[in-house]
């Protein structure tokens, strides 16, 4: 098999016979070497079809490594499977302003797409923490959200034309750039939140938009869930059709994130119940920033903000975003941590969240629960501090915080996918016809289970 890799390849883009053990299956597992038999760096597409069919022929297994930024253990290997890296096609084809798209190699890291598209005055909204490692193959493996999700939709929104190799080797490929494309299935959907179960993503051509000039963020605080909504419909009635980010804080998150360890000063008090971060994207400067404060000054008239930050410069707006951007540091001061990334209906959101954390603290192993999220999409972040890693320890939070999810229609993963981590949660967000039918997808497209496989189900 390393003969015939080596042959389609070259020598320098494989590694094995314990060479792969310098690499790793997560950015937060440095430290742990890879277990694979070893890692395959494919340069172009026909070379990712010729690996694949390799590897179909004789039944070997393969995980697809992107930026290996996924919360899921999707990017997990066992020492009897191969690993295939994207990180060698990291091209950026082509701009073209007038389609306003970019179309790229699977392996380009998201925030280099991001500035190459700036740098044409064109804007890719997408935008979360781990941009700066994420490779574009990744981002659309895991439909990632982020914080703009409200106003431009998830990367599903983004995604113009895929092309992709299928297990068996079929090159599909349909880099379309056009919006409107109603011939038939739109396959390339199939492939986008597939965590690699289906296809590799080898290239793609994302949506772009105009550039945004202006950029406004306020930090305000709040005393009531319900003033929380109604601020978020005020917001965005009020903006036009700038709002573009409303994220939300509980007191104890704010508190961690603000505290002397991790170098933030908290620039509102540390009292509130609520803190929500709000961003205006627009294109007339001063007619937005008079937009923006007006809306603030109204829902403070209306006592639904009792205290806000208004950003006036740019550095001040990103020192303040960081704030919620950094979120994952809040992990460090913790022995272990679970992550969670749920769904639930906006109405239901406090007081399921209220048991969610009052159960999980009650918990002797359980030091403190960190809430936070992407509220304008019902979707919450939950940071569970414990004591110690069992594995028994753990399967009893996650009972807590999915128990109702079925109930509310809700979902395991609004984000992060289900990888290897919620694969025994998948039935609280999906009916036992949808898994089969997904399963029957699975097999077509891969009929001897070697890419990405336990993943999902
Ligand atoms: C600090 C931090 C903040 C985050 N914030 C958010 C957030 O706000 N919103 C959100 O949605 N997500 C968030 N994430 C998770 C996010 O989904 C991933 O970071 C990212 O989308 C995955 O990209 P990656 O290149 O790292 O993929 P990887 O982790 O390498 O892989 C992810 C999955 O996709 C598969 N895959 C990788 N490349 C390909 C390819 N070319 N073709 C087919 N399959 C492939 C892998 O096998 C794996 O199953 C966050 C993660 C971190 C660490």
């Amino acid at each position: 098999m390393v003969e015939a890799l080596i042959n389609v390849v070259g020598l320098e883009n494989v590694l094995y016979g314990g060479a792969e053990k310098v690499r790793f299956s997560h950015i937060w597992a440095t430290d742990i070497p890879l277990a694979a038999k070893g890692v395959v760096f494919p340069q172009t597409t026909e070379q990712v079809s010729e690996v694949l069919q390799l590897f179909n022929s004789h039944r070997e297994e393969v995980v697809i490594h992107g930026g290996l930024t996924n919360l899921v253990g999707g990017t997990q290997t066992t020492s009897n499977q191969w690993v295939l890296s994207l990180e060698k096609m990291n091209a950026i084809e082509e701009i073209d302003e007038s389609a306003k798209t970019i179309t790229a190699q699977a392996g380009v890291v998201l925030e280099q797409l991001i500035e190459a598209t700036a740098q044409r005055n064109l804007f890719l909204p997408l935008n979360f923490g781990a941009k700066g490692s994420a490779q574009i193959g990744g981002v659309i493996s895991t439909n990632a959200g982020g914080m703009r999700v409200f106003r431009y939709g998830m990367t599903r929104a983004l995604v113009l034309g895929l092309e992709v190799v299928l297990p068996t080797g079929t090159i599909i490929s349909s880099l379309k750039k056009i919006i409107k494309d109603n011939s038939g299935y739109d396959l390339k959907q199939l492939f986008i939140g597939a965590e690699g179960t289906l296809g590799v993503i080898t290239k793609a051509c994302f949506r772009l938009y105009e550039q945004p000039t202006s950029r406004y963020a306020a930090l305000v605080g709040m005393q009531s869930f319900q003033d929380v909504i109604s601020l978020l419909r005020m917001m965005d009635k009020n903006l036009s059709g700038n709002l573009s980010s409303f994220e939300l804080m509980w007191n104890v998150t704010y508190r961690a994130a603000t505290n002397a360890d991790t170098a933030q000063s908290p620039p509102l008090p540390q009292d509130y119940r609520f803190y929500v971060f709000i961003e205006s994207l627009g294109n007339d400067l001063a007619a937005d920033y008079i937009l923006f404060e007006d809306g603030l000054t109204r829902a403070a008239e209306k006592e639904l903000i009792v205290d806000a930050v208004l950003a006036q410069s740019k550095r001040e707006v990103e020192k303040l975003w960081r704030i919620r951007e950094d979120t994952h540091r809040l992990r460090q001061s913790f022995v272990a941590t679970q992550h969670f990334d749920i769904s639930f209906p906006i109405g239901v959101m406090d007081n399921e969240v209220a048991t969610i954390v009052n159960d999980l603290e009650a918990f002797p192993f359980v030091e403190r629960v960190l809430p936070f999220g992407h509220i304008a999409d019902g979707n919450i972040h939950l940071i569970v501090g414990k004591k110690d890693s069992k594995q028994q320890n753990s399967k009893k939070i996650n009972e807590i915080v999915y128990r109702n999810l079925k109930k509310h229609l809700g979902s395991v993963s609004a984000e992060h996918g289900i990888g290897l981590d919620k694969k025994e949660y998948l039935y609280c967000s999906k009916t036992s016809q949808e898994i089969a039918l997904m399963k029957t997808l699975k097999r077509t497209l891969d009929p001897k289970n070697i890419l990405n496989p336990s993943r999902i189900f």
